[in-house]
């Protein structure tokens, strides 16, 4: 069935092949297939071939390339640290969507990385860059920027936050834990 002006459609809803439609705000392209990002009202222009989503939520924060964004590491595996993406930085609003992003152990920070683990832990919060949005689950992040990176650590021995000790390093003030971070220059700890 055909997706028209004013349907109502959700993240990861098909809208339309590629070949038919340019993607435009709300939207993104799965491998040919043009699908929602977002929550909200189809808008499409068959005279200029485009389709577009608007989201039902006002001032709606829509990721894209290039936006920073503020996350929880939720996993850290092989290359790849998994964020929760809380929120747009300078959007004080909650995403309407859950978005997860990737670091891969290559962007996470300038120079030689051995081990990405040296660079995030699961409960930290992070301040990263978009670099790519190729759906719900394929938002690439960076945070190799000097204002980028870890600005709250976890420790992984008592869960407690901890404060800063020297460069890209954190201890812990209720264990005297300490560990390697890629520590953002806005650290908050
Ligand atoms: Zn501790």
């Amino acid at each position: 069935m055909k997706v028209k002006s004013g349907d109502i459609v959700f993240p990861g809803d098909f809208l339309a092949v590629s070949e038919e439609v340019i993607p435009s705000e709300g939207t993104y392209d799965d491998d040919g297939e043009i699908k929602s990002l977002v929550v909200g009202e189809v808008a499409r222009d068959d005279r200029n071939k485009s389709i577009k989503v608007i989201s039902k939520f006002s001032t709606p924060p829509i990721l894209r390339t290039g936006s920073r964004v503020i996350g929880e590491v939720i996993d850290v595996r092989g290359q790849r640290a998994l964020v929760r993406i809380h929120s747009i930085k300078g959007n004080r609003r909650a995403l309407a969507t859950y978005f997860v992003g990737g670091v891969h152990v290559s962007q996470a920070k300038k120079g030689y990385l051995s081990k990405l683990t040296e660079a995030f832990r699961i409960g930290d919060i992070v301040e990263a860059r978009v670099t790519k949005v190729m759906g719900l689950d394929g938002i690439d992040l960076q945070t190799s920027s000097r204002d980028l990176g870890v600005i709250k650590a976890m420790c992984t021995r008592c869960r407690h936050f901890m404060e800063m000790n020297g460069k890209d390093e954190v201890k812990c003030p209720n264990c005297e834990n300490r560990e390697k971070r890629k520590l953002s220059a806005n650290y908050e700890g």
